[in-house]
């Protein structure tokens, strides 16, 4: 069964802005993964269905392995386009917001979304959402951001207008945020979704097949390089440390979304419950965080990075060098020991 969950007040709010509007844009957070899109081309093609005058755009580029999702040759890659995307946002008479909570995670556009006209909707699964929007649709504690879209639509009463390709994207980002359900993933409700998506006609095993393999052989290099050759294992504390200089990325060809899920590789090993991948990227050094059970990763990259997330999986930025970052990593550590320590007897028992 599929409860309403969202209060029914939003789900109001929500479609008075829909209907009330004709110039929409569609923004999500920066390097948008599974769920980043999956949300904002399913709700785009829901839309579309609506005759409204859609534009997705996103902060920069994503995975190739995305590329085949229904929608994705109209997305405008703000660094590419960004006077086109200005000029969209400036225009729009509603903007949503999907899968952020504060417009710093949009990168070089949130100073033209934040001083947009436009209404704003945001609909987003992380802790804390900002204050920006006009109406804020926040569930922390559902795991995808576009299942929260395919609930928004049931609840505004478009079910039998959902079509497969919408459904598709919903179900990209319901997989990808779960880790093809592995996580986060034991609400009954996420499998009578599935059902329900089932029956609009997508293949989930094809779009399963579409995503993860689909990678090209460098990944797999570099995944052997990183395993063997730099990753740390620090025993006492359950942990593990992933790092990536530019160079060893160009080395092996590095193509967005080539490391996608190395951070969650040392989690399959046993006694390790807290995983961290520091790569280096052209102007800042990125940090992701991923554990099993309750360590809190998002409190750990906000104390030590100034980043955010979810309990289980969060990131952070830094802006000092590679090896400055590892150190900063290093040092926050042991303060972190005993609950490590803790956790790591609790997942014995
Ligand atoms: P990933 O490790 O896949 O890049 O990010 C995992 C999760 O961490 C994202 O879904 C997002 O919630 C959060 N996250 C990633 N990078 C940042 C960041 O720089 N700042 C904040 N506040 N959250 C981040
Ligand atoms: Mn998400």
């Amino acid at each position: 069964m599929i409860t309403k969950i969202i209060d029914e007040e939003k789900i109001q709010q929500a479609k008075k802005e829909i209907l009330n509007h004709n110039n929409i844009v569609i923004v999500t957070h920066v390097s948008p993964d599974g769920d980043a899109l999956g949300a904002s081309l399913g709700l785009y093609q829901f839309l579309n269905i609506l005759e409204k005058n859609v534009t997705v755009i996103v902060p920069n580029a994503y995975p190739d392995f995305l590329k085949w999702m229904s929608g994705s040759k109209d997305i405008l890659v703000y660094q590419d386009k960004k006077a086109q995307a200005d000029e969209a946002i400036t225009r729009a008479e509603l903007i949503f917001a999907l899968d952020f909570n504060t417009l710093n995670r949009i990168g070089d556009m949130a100073t033209v979304v934040a001083d947009a006209k436009a209404r704003t909707v945001l609909i987003d699964h992380h802790l804390d959402p900002g204050g920006f929007a006009d109406v804020v649709i926040s569930y922390p504690k559902m795991s995808s951001t576009s299942e929260m879209i395919f609930r928004l639509i049931c609840r505004m009463g478009y079910f039998t207008d959902m079509t497969k390709e919408c459904a598709e994207c919903i179900y990209v980002g319901m997989m990808t945020d779960t880790g093809a359900f592995s996580y986060n993933s034991n609400s009954s409700e996420i499998y009578s979704i599935i059902s329900e998506l089932i029956r609009k006609g997508i293949d989930k095993d094809e779009i399963y097949r579409r995503v993860y393999n689909n990678y090209s052989a460098d990944r797999f290099r570099l995944m052997g390089y990183i395993l063997s050759e730099k990753m740390k294992i620090y025993p006492e504390c359950g942990t593990a440390l992933l790092t990536l200089s530019s160079a060893e990325l160009k080395r092996y060809n590095f193509r967005k979304g080539d490391t996608e899920g190395f951070v969650n590789i040392p989690l399959s090993i046993k006694g390790i419950i807290f995983s961290v991948f520091i790569k280096e990227d052209t102007d800042k050094v990125k940090i992701s965080l991923r554990s099993q059970g309750n360590f809190p990763t998002n409190e750990f990259s906000a104390k030590v990075f100034g980043g955010g997330g979810h309990l289980n999986a969060s990131g952070g930025e830094s802006y000092v060098s590679l090896e400055e970052t590892v150190k900063k990593f290093e040092s926050a550590l042991p303060e972190y020991k005993d609950l490590l320590v803790r956790e790591l007897d609790e997942n014995k028992e």
